[in-house]
Parts: C-alpha cells; structure tokens; sequence
C-alpha cells in the first residue's frame, strides 16, 4: 500500500523561478536553489483514503514511509527508504491530555530534546545515502546555530560516512545543556566556538556559501529547514498526533509555536494532502512579521528581538515563502485556514505558572506560547478542541522554567549521558578568513 498516489517523478522547482527542476536528491544536496529560492514540490499528492481509515493501525515507521515515498520519488532505493523512515522517528510522540479541549503533542522525546531531530535525521540518513552511493562528493554540513538547530543536526550526522559537520555557535550564549549537546560528540562534528552573537556565526555562514573559491574545494550545504530533507518530514507529527486524536472526534485545531514556520508549513501541506486538520494557528513571540501580515496584508520583515522562546527569534521567516504559495498568494485562502496571534515574554511566564499550577504540567517556553495563543482563540471558539505541538522539553530552558518550579528540573536520560563528557570546541574570532582556513 502506498499512502498517496504514484508520484514517482517527483520534481522541485524554485520559488523563484530561474532555476531548473530537480528532483529530491539534487534538492537534498544543494539546499537551496542556484537563484536563491527556496524549493517546492511541483505536485501535492493526496493521502489515498485507504491510509487516512487505516492510519490508527499503522507504525510509525510505515507512516512515515508512506508520507515521504511521493516526495522522494526513485532516488532512494525501497529499502534503504523503509530504513531511513524507520530511525528518523524511532522515539515517542505521545499526545498529553492538559485540562479540558486541549492536548499537547510532545515532540522533544528524541536524542537532543527537540522536533527538529526529526528531520535532522531523516535528512542526514539521505545526504549519507547519496554520499555512498558516490552520487556527491564528501558533503560539508554547514551551520550556525543559536542552540537547539545545532545540537539537533550533530546528533542527526553523528557518524554518518562522507558528510563532515561543522558548527558555529557563539560563546556564553548557548544554555549549557545545549554547550554539551553540540561539543561532547566527536569524530565527524567539529564545532566552532565564535567569539560573537549568533548575527556574527550567520554572517560568517553566509560568506562561505557566496565563496567561490571554497565552494570548488568544499562541497558545502546547509541543514536547516529550508533544505526539504528537513521540512518535509515535519508533516510526520500531524500524522502521529492524528493517531491519537479520539476516533470520531472533531478534527483538531492547532496551534504551532513558529520561528522560521517550516513546522507550520509542513501541517499545512499535510492538510492540503487530505490530513484531516482544523484551524491552523501560528503562535509568536514579539517576533511578529506573520501575525501583521495576516492582520494587513503587508509583509515587512524586522531585525529579531530577544525573547523566552529564543528558538522563535526570527524577525524574516525563512518558510514564509513557501506558505504563500501553499495558498497561492491568495490572503483570503490564507486567512480561512490560518490565524497567527502574538505572545509577550510575561504571558509567557505567566502560562506556564498557571498550567503547572492548575493541571500540573511543565510547559516550556515555546510550548507556552503555543498554548496561550491556543486558549485565546478557544475563548472566541469555546467548542473548538485543540492541540499544541511542544516542540522542546524544558529542562533546555532553566533560566525561565526553574523560577516558576521553584527547584531545579530534573535531567532527563539522554542528558545525563552527556554529563562529565569532554567538551571539544575550537576557538574562533569573528572573521572570515580564519573560518575559510578552518573549512580548507
Ligand atoms: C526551531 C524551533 C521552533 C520554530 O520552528 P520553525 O519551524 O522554525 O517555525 C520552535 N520551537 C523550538 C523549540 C525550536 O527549536
């Protein structure tokens, strides 16, 4: 059984429109297309009935490989595919009752504590496929990282033959928890301690992919969510949320906590394949070009600002150009299906003070924000039953999480495996030069 229907050819084209098509593979390695834009699947394929009436039953692996199989088409074997779906979501996604009308899709049960270990392995798995089978040269992972993108794609890439990963992370700014996900490892992750903010390890990043020079000795790419490998195995959580959901039930609203709103994206494209999902709600910070768009139609990107969610800092989402042309540029289409809503640093706080008081359960900040947008919308809506993806677990977040607990959280397994480990990282001053030296 497939899930969807035969899409064997599978292309991407470019949002921006000057580049060829190309298929998953050439998408996967290159990351992003050669006139800038961001890559798009060419067709939606739709869930056949068939795996929506069975999708209860079926394991998560299955699941997974009937999700991606269309979007992948003939560039990776059956096998290896079946594989690469099988250890991408080889941990738990449970969905945790909190109150009444909301439930909270828990998806920082993976080896670094974060959703984005999801596609972080999935899309290692094929860049290491390609590189064996000699269809690249030995790949360079590139990438600067404010904490959890980083720890993430070092646990993804750990060991995977000929693909090197070099991070960059700025020093005293990463929580220490994060510091020992992304230096303890070893053999192929070097991580670059930068002696700057996380705006000077992006600049540096994005210098060496403009580098042509270096770009003829090192086959660099990038590993965030713009890279489809990444994004698109994002839609495997609806997917999982939706076997839990009470059977016959009213199809969830959702509520995403979102940065670069890759995760949003990929429920979208679930929803648009047939996933059957209710209102969509993009939950932000003070970070809130999307919110103003969906309020007046004009996207102005800003410089990001700080805040307790510091994953969802982002002032120009990177997806955003993908959702526009989910619902073809339209506002209105948007707008039937996805509302936005802005949440402050204090509300933050004070939602998870009042869920761990009233029910008894630890949001983490980015959790939280999900939540609250969610419970402001079922105050217009009170019949709508909802669910938020919590997206980090909160021992990542002591800073904003233990006040309100009032003692120190407990660490979970995976992070007590990290303690006394040693910490491997190379110094390195905010200059391009000395990175370039350190890449050849
Ligand atoms: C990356 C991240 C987000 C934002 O996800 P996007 O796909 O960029 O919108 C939200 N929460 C946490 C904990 C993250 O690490």
């Amino acid at each position: 059984m497939t899930g969807q229907k035969d899409q064997n050819r599978m292309k991407y084209y470019s949002l921006r429109h000057q580049s060829p098509l190309v298929d998953f593979r050439t998408a996967t390695i290159t990351g992003q297309a050669p006139d800038g834009g961001l890559y798009f699947p060419e067709t939606i394929p739709k869930f056949l009935p068939g795996f929506l009436r069975e999708l209860r039953g079926l394991s998560k692996a299955t699941v997974a490989f009937n999700v991606m199989r269309p979007y992948v088409g003939t560039t990776i074997g059956e096998d290896d595919l079946r594989r690469i779906c099988a250890e991408a979501v080889d941990f738990a996604f449970p969905l945790v009752p909190v109150g009444e009308k909301v439930a909270s899709l828990e998806l920082f049960h993976g080896p670094t504590l974060a959703f984005k270990d999801v596609g972080a392995r999935f899309m290692s798995r094929c860049l290491g496929y390609f590189a064996q089978r000699g269809d690249t040269p030995p790949v360079t992972v590139l990438v600067a990282t404010s904490g959890d993108t980083g720890g993430a794609v070092a646990s993804g890439f750990l060991g995977v033959p000929g693909v090197e990963v070099v991070l960059l992370y700025p020093s005293g700014k990463v929580s220490p928890v994060q510091e020992q996900q992304l230096t303890t490892l070893g053999q192929n992750i070097t991580a670059l301690e930068v002696q700057g903010t996380f705006d000077d390890c992006q600049a540096l990043v994005k210098q060496a992919f403009q580098d042509q020079e270096l770009a003829e000795k090192r086959f660099l790419t990038s590993a965030n969510s713009i890279n489809v490998a990444r994004w698109l195995p994002q839609q495997l959580y609806y997917c999982f949320a939706l076997q839990q959901w009470p059977e016959g039930a009213t199809p969830p609203v959702v509520s995403v906590p979102s940065g670069n709103f890759g995760n949003i994206c990929a429920g979208l494209l679930a929803r648009a394949s047939g996933l059957p999902l209710g209102h969509f709600i993009a939950a932000c910070n003070a970070n809130e070009p999307v919110p103003a768009y969906l309020r007046t139609g004009t996207f102005t990107p800003r410089p990001a600002v700080p805040t307790f969610s510091n994953a969802m800092d982002v002032g120009n989402p990177s997806n955003f150009a993908r959702i526009l042309e989910l619902f073809d540029n339209d506002l209105a289409k948007m707008r039937a299906a996805l509302g936005a809503d802005t949440v402050s640093d204090a509300d933050t706080v004070a939602t998870i003070q009042r869920v761990w008081n009233e029910h008894g359960y630890l949001l983490d900040p980015h959790g939280a924000v999900a939540y609250a947008a969610l419970r402001r919308y079922q105050a217009q809506h009170p019949e709508a039953a909802g669910m938020i993806l919590a997206t980090a677990h909160p021992v990542k977040f002591p800073n904003v999480v233990e006040p309100v607990l009032g003692r120190a959280i407990e660490l979970p397994e995976v992070v007590q495996a990290l303690q006394g480990r040693a910490k491997r990282s190379v110094p390195l001053a905010v200059d391009y030069e000395a990175l370039k030296a350190c890449l050849l």
